[in-house]
Protein backbone atom coordinates (compact mmCIF):
# COMPACT_ATOMS: atom_id res chain seq x y z
CA UNK A 1 0.00 0.00 0.00
CA UNK A 2 1.37 3.33 -1.04
CA UNK A 3 1.89 6.29 1.59
CA UNK A 4 0.18 9.24 -0.41
CA UNK A 5 -0.93 11.10 2.35
CA UNK A 6 0.76 12.51 5.37
CA UNK A 7 -0.67 11.56 8.94
CA UNK A 8 0.90 13.61 11.52
CA UNK A 9 0.73 12.07 14.66
CA UNK A 10 2.84 13.71 17.87
CA UNK A 11 4.20 11.67 20.23
CA UNK A 12 5.58 13.08 23.53
CA UNK A 13 8.54 11.96 25.58
CA UNK A 14 9.96 12.65 29.22
CA UNK A 15 9.09 12.30 32.40
CA UNK A 16 5.82 13.88 32.31
CA UNK A 17 5.04 12.01 28.37
CA UNK A 18 1.59 10.83 27.90
CA UNK A 19 -0.58 10.01 25.12
CA UNK A 20 0.78 8.21 22.33
CA UNK A 21 3.58 6.20 23.68
CA UNK A 22 6.75 5.53 21.79
CA UNK A 23 10.59 3.73 21.68
CA UNK A 24 12.86 5.95 22.85
CA UNK A 25 15.44 6.45 20.31
CA UNK A 26 19.02 8.02 21.10
CA UNK A 27 20.43 10.80 19.52
CA UNK A 28 16.98 11.70 18.63
CA UNK A 29 14.68 13.11 21.75
CA UNK A 30 15.85 15.75 23.89
CA UNK A 31 16.43 14.57 27.02
CA UNK A 32 14.39 13.90 30.10
CA UNK A 33 13.41 16.73 31.92
CA UNK A 34 14.86 19.10 29.56
CA UNK A 35 12.51 19.47 27.09
CA UNK A 36 9.23 17.69 25.00
CA UNK A 37 10.07 16.40 22.02
CA UNK A 38 7.26 16.52 19.53
CA UNK A 39 7.49 14.51 16.62
CA UNK A 40 5.50 14.03 13.10
CA UNK A 41 4.81 10.82 11.81
CA UNK A 42 3.75 9.15 8.50
CA UNK A 43 2.59 6.06 8.22
CA UNK A 44 0.21 4.62 5.95
CA UNK A 45 -2.86 6.64 4.23
CA UNK A 46 -5.87 5.15 6.35
CA UNK A 47 -6.53 8.86 5.63
CA UNK A 48 -9.49 10.28 3.84
CA UNK A 49 -9.88 13.31 1.75
CA UNK A 50 -12.99 15.29 4.00
CA UNK A 51 -12.04 18.70 2.11
CA UNK A 52 -9.25 20.07 -0.76
CA UNK A 53 -6.12 20.22 1.08
CA UNK A 54 -7.18 18.74 4.08
CA UNK A 55 -6.97 15.01 5.15
CA UNK A 56 -8.11 13.51 8.63
CA UNK A 57 -7.81 10.22 9.69
CA UNK A 58 -11.15 8.48 11.53
CA UNK A 59 -11.23 8.18 14.80
CA UNK A 60 -7.95 9.72 15.56
CA UNK A 61 -8.79 13.49 16.76
CA UNK A 62 -6.07 15.51 17.68
CA UNK A 63 -5.34 15.70 21.78
CA UNK A 64 -7.07 18.31 22.93
CA UNK A 65 -4.56 18.16 26.11
CA UNK A 66 -1.33 20.53 26.61
CA UNK A 67 1.47 17.84 26.97
CA UNK A 68 3.74 19.49 29.51
CA UNK A 69 6.73 20.44 29.53
CA UNK A 70 9.03 18.53 31.93
CA UNK A 71 11.17 20.08 35.01
CA UNK A 72 13.30 22.63 33.83
CA UNK A 73 16.65 22.73 33.24
CA UNK A 74 18.83 23.80 36.43
CA UNK A 75 21.80 24.95 36.27
CA UNK A 76 24.07 27.04 38.54
CA UNK A 77 24.48 30.09 36.73
CA UNK A 78 22.67 31.74 33.96
CA UNK A 79 24.21 33.16 31.46
CA UNK A 80 23.70 37.29 31.11
CA UNK A 81 20.85 39.33 30.17
CA UNK A 82 21.71 39.59 26.33
CA UNK A 83 22.76 42.53 24.93
CA UNK A 84 20.41 43.01 22.21
CA UNK A 85 17.32 43.12 25.45
CA UNK A 86 15.37 45.62 24.85
CA UNK A 87 13.97 45.05 27.95
CA UNK A 88 11.32 46.55 29.22
CA UNK A 89 10.28 47.07 25.96
CA UNK A 90 9.46 44.79 23.44
CA UNK A 91 11.24 44.16 20.05
CA UNK A 92 8.62 43.67 17.69
CA UNK A 93 4.72 45.30 18.39
CA UNK A 94 2.57 43.01 19.76
CA UNK A 95 0.45 40.91 16.95
CA UNK A 96 -3.61 42.80 18.17
CA UNK A 97 -5.36 40.37 15.70
CA UNK A 98 -9.23 39.89 15.58
CA UNK A 99 -8.62 36.19 14.57
CA UNK A 100 -10.17 33.57 16.22
CA UNK A 101 -10.45 30.03 16.56
CA UNK A 102 -9.23 26.57 18.02
CA UNK A 103 -5.66 26.90 19.59
CA UNK A 104 -3.78 25.18 22.25
CA UNK A 105 -0.69 25.40 24.28
CA UNK A 106 2.05 23.03 24.95
CA UNK A 107 2.26 24.16 28.86
CA UNK A 108 0.60 26.33 30.97
CA UNK A 109 2.35 28.18 34.44
CA UNK A 110 0.80 28.50 37.85
CA UNK A 111 -0.89 31.06 36.86
CA UNK A 112 -3.03 29.58 33.64
CA UNK A 113 -0.73 31.58 31.11
CA UNK A 114 0.96 29.91 28.51
CA UNK A 115 4.95 29.06 28.74
CA UNK A 116 6.24 31.73 26.04
CA UNK A 117 9.43 33.06 25.45
CA UNK A 118 10.31 36.51 26.09
CA UNK A 119 9.15 39.55 23.62
CA UNK A 120 11.98 41.72 24.80
CA UNK A 121 14.68 39.90 23.42
CA UNK A 122 14.78 38.63 19.60
CA UNK A 123 14.92 34.87 19.12
CA UNK A 124 18.43 33.83 17.53
CA UNK A 125 18.20 30.73 15.56
CA UNK A 126 20.85 28.59 13.27
CA UNK A 127 20.85 26.27 10.91
CA UNK A 128 22.51 23.59 10.15
CA UNK A 129 22.86 23.26 6.13
CA UNK A 130 24.20 19.52 6.09
CA UNK A 131 22.30 17.84 3.46
CA UNK A 132 19.89 20.45 3.23
CA UNK A 133 16.74 19.22 0.88
CA UNK A 134 16.75 21.74 -2.46
CA UNK A 135 14.74 24.47 -1.24
CA UNK A 136 14.33 23.51 2.09
CA UNK A 137 16.24 26.78 3.24
CA UNK A 138 13.93 29.20 1.84
CA UNK A 139 10.84 27.49 2.62
CA UNK A 140 12.16 27.26 6.00
CA UNK A 141 13.37 31.36 6.44
CA UNK A 142 9.71 31.73 4.57
CA UNK A 143 7.90 29.81 7.43
CA UNK A 144 10.40 31.46 9.83
CA UNK A 145 8.98 35.21 8.55
CA UNK A 146 5.61 34.24 8.74
CA UNK A 147 5.57 32.84 12.04
CA UNK A 148 7.70 36.12 13.59
CA UNK A 149 4.80 38.04 12.07
CA UNK A 150 2.36 36.02 13.80
CA UNK A 151 3.53 36.13 17.19
CA UNK A 152 5.16 39.67 16.85
CA UNK A 153 8.72 37.42 18.30
CA UNK A 154 11.61 38.61 16.42
CA UNK A 155 13.75 35.94 15.26
CA UNK A 156 17.86 36.59 14.49
CA UNK A 157 19.32 34.52 12.08
CA UNK A 158 23.05 33.67 13.60
CA UNK A 159 24.18 31.46 10.25
CA UNK A 160 25.17 28.40 9.90
CA UNK A 161 26.32 25.85 12.69
CA UNK A 162 28.05 22.43 12.51
CA UNK A 163 25.36 21.46 15.51
CA UNK A 164 23.19 18.13 15.88
CA UNK A 165 20.46 17.43 17.11
CA UNK A 166 21.07 15.86 20.58
CA UNK A 167 19.09 14.04 23.64
CA UNK A 168 21.50 15.89 25.65
CA UNK A 169 21.86 19.42 24.37
CA UNK A 170 23.19 22.00 26.77
CA UNK A 171 20.78 24.95 26.70
CA UNK A 172 24.40 27.14 27.23
CA UNK A 173 27.06 26.24 24.85
CA UNK A 174 30.08 28.95 25.30
CA UNK A 175 32.59 27.75 23.17
CA UNK A 176 30.33 27.26 20.27
CA UNK A 177 28.01 30.14 20.54
CA UNK A 178 29.43 32.35 24.09
CA UNK A 179 28.19 32.95 27.44
CA UNK A 180 24.33 32.87 26.59
CA UNK A 181 21.25 30.93 25.79
CA UNK A 182 21.87 28.48 22.45
CA UNK A 183 20.11 30.00 19.88
CA UNK A 184 17.57 27.62 18.28
CA UNK A 185 18.51 25.07 16.40
CA UNK A 186 17.12 23.51 12.76
CA UNK A 187 18.85 20.88 11.47
CA UNK A 188 17.72 17.89 8.61
CA UNK A 189 17.83 14.95 10.27
CA UNK A 190 17.74 11.24 8.61
CA UNK A 191 15.15 8.18 9.00
CA UNK A 192 17.68 6.66 11.21
CA UNK A 193 17.31 9.31 13.31
CA UNK A 194 13.91 10.02 13.61
CA UNK A 195 11.92 6.54 12.97
CA UNK A 196 9.66 4.17 14.99
CA UNK A 197 9.53 1.12 14.03
CA UNK A 198 7.18 1.22 11.61
CA UNK A 199 6.99 4.96 11.07
CA UNK A 200 8.61 7.52 9.06
CA UNK A 201 8.56 10.76 11.08
CA UNK A 202 8.79 14.30 9.61
CA UNK A 203 9.95 16.41 12.31
CA UNK A 204 10.58 17.38 15.65
CA UNK A 205 10.61 20.54 17.33
CA UNK A 206 11.46 20.59 20.96
CA UNK A 207 11.69 23.63 23.83
CA UNK A 208 13.67 24.64 26.57
CA UNK A 209 12.32 25.52 30.12
CA UNK A 210 13.85 27.62 32.52
CA UNK A 211 12.92 29.29 35.96
CA UNK A 212 15.70 31.37 36.98
CA UNK A 213 13.99 32.87 40.00
CA UNK A 214 12.98 29.35 41.08
CA UNK A 215 9.46 30.37 40.87
CA UNK A 216 6.93 28.90 38.64
CA UNK A 217 5.97 32.31 37.69
CA UNK A 218 9.63 33.02 36.69
CA UNK A 219 9.38 30.07 33.89
CA UNK A 220 9.97 31.09 30.31
CA UNK A 221 11.18 28.87 26.94
CA UNK A 222 14.71 30.23 26.18
CA UNK A 223 15.55 28.34 23.18
CA UNK A 224 14.96 24.89 21.54
CA UNK A 225 15.45 22.81 18.58
CA UNK A 226 14.07 21.65 15.43
CA UNK A 227 14.69 18.45 13.36
CA UNK A 228 13.39 18.19 10.13
CA UNK A 229 13.09 15.10 8.17
CA UNK A 230 15.61 15.33 5.15
CA UNK A 231 14.15 12.43 2.62
CA UNK A 232 10.41 13.30 3.33
CA UNK A 233 11.13 17.44 2.55
CA UNK A 234 13.37 16.23 0.17
CA UNK A 235 10.66 14.68 -1.81
CA UNK A 236 7.73 16.75 -0.91
CA UNK A 237 9.38 19.95 -1.91
CA UNK A 238 10.23 18.15 -5.34
CA UNK A 239 6.67 17.76 -6.03
CA UNK A 240 4.90 20.67 -6.68
CA UNK A 241 1.76 19.17 -5.51
CA UNK A 242 3.00 18.81 -2.38
CA UNK A 243 5.19 21.56 -1.88
CA UNK A 244 2.52 23.45 0.15
CA UNK A 245 1.82 20.38 2.67
CA UNK A 246 5.96 20.88 3.29
CA UNK A 247 5.38 24.64 3.83
CA UNK A 248 2.49 23.84 6.08
CA UNK A 249 5.06 21.27 8.22
CA UNK A 250 7.54 24.00 8.94
CA UNK A 251 4.57 26.73 10.21
CA UNK A 252 3.66 23.22 12.04
CA UNK A 253 6.67 22.53 14.06
CA UNK A 254 8.21 26.43 14.96
CA UNK A 255 4.60 26.47 15.97
CA UNK A 256 5.37 23.86 18.50
CA UNK A 257 8.44 25.71 18.77
CA UNK A 258 6.83 28.98 19.90
CA UNK A 259 4.77 26.46 22.62
CA UNK A 260 1.80 25.85 20.32
CA UNK A 261 0.03 22.11 20.66
CA UNK A 262 -2.69 20.55 18.71
CA UNK A 263 -6.18 21.35 18.51
CA UNK A 264 -9.17 19.23 16.87
CA UNK A 265 -10.03 21.70 14.33
CA UNK A 266 -8.42 20.57 10.80
CA UNK A 267 -8.78 23.73 9.43
CA UNK A 268 -5.84 24.81 11.56
CA UNK A 269 -1.80 24.27 10.67
CA UNK A 270 -2.05 23.01 14.36
CA UNK A 271 -4.30 19.99 14.20
CA UNK A 272 -2.50 16.44 14.31
CA UNK A 273 -3.48 14.98 10.99
CA UNK A 274 -4.97 17.38 8.54
CA UNK A 275 -2.49 18.59 5.20
CA UNK A 276 -3.04 22.12 5.85
CA UNK A 277 -0.67 24.18 4.08
CA UNK A 278 -1.64 27.96 5.87
CA UNK A 279 -2.26 29.31 9.35
CA UNK A 280 -5.77 29.22 10.25
CA UNK A 281 -7.66 31.91 12.44
CA UNK A 282 -7.15 29.39 15.46
CA UNK A 283 -3.26 29.37 14.50
CA UNK A 284 -3.48 32.86 14.58
CA UNK A 285 -4.66 33.68 18.05
CA UNK A 286 -2.25 31.61 19.31
CA UNK A 287 0.38 32.25 17.95
CA UNK A 288 -0.30 36.13 18.89
CA UNK A 289 -1.01 34.96 22.29
CA UNK A 290 2.30 32.94 22.23
CA UNK A 291 4.65 35.74 21.25
CA UNK A 292 2.58 38.00 24.22
CA UNK A 293 4.57 36.74 26.80
CA UNK A 294 6.46 38.75 29.76
CA UNK A 295 9.55 40.36 29.56
CA UNK A 296 12.41 39.46 32.06
CA UNK A 297 15.69 41.35 33.40
CA UNK A 298 17.45 38.22 34.87
CA UNK A 299 19.17 36.53 32.14
ZN1 LIG B 1 2.59 18.42 15.88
Amino acid sequence: MRKPEVFRRDQRQGPAARGVAGPRRQGVYIAAGVAVAVVLVLVAPVARLVTPGVVVVPGSAAPAADSPDPPPVVRSEYPPLPADSRYPDRVLPPVNTTATGERAFNSSRPDGSPMRFDPCRPIHWVLNPDEMPAGGEQVLREAVAEISAATGLAFVDDGLTTERVDDDRESVQPQRYGDRWAPVLVDWVDNSEVTYPDEEVAGVASRTVVTPSGTPESARYVTGWVGLNRAWFTEALADPARAPVARGLMLHELAHLVGLDHVKDPTQVMHATSDTTGLGDGDREGLAIAGAGECYADT
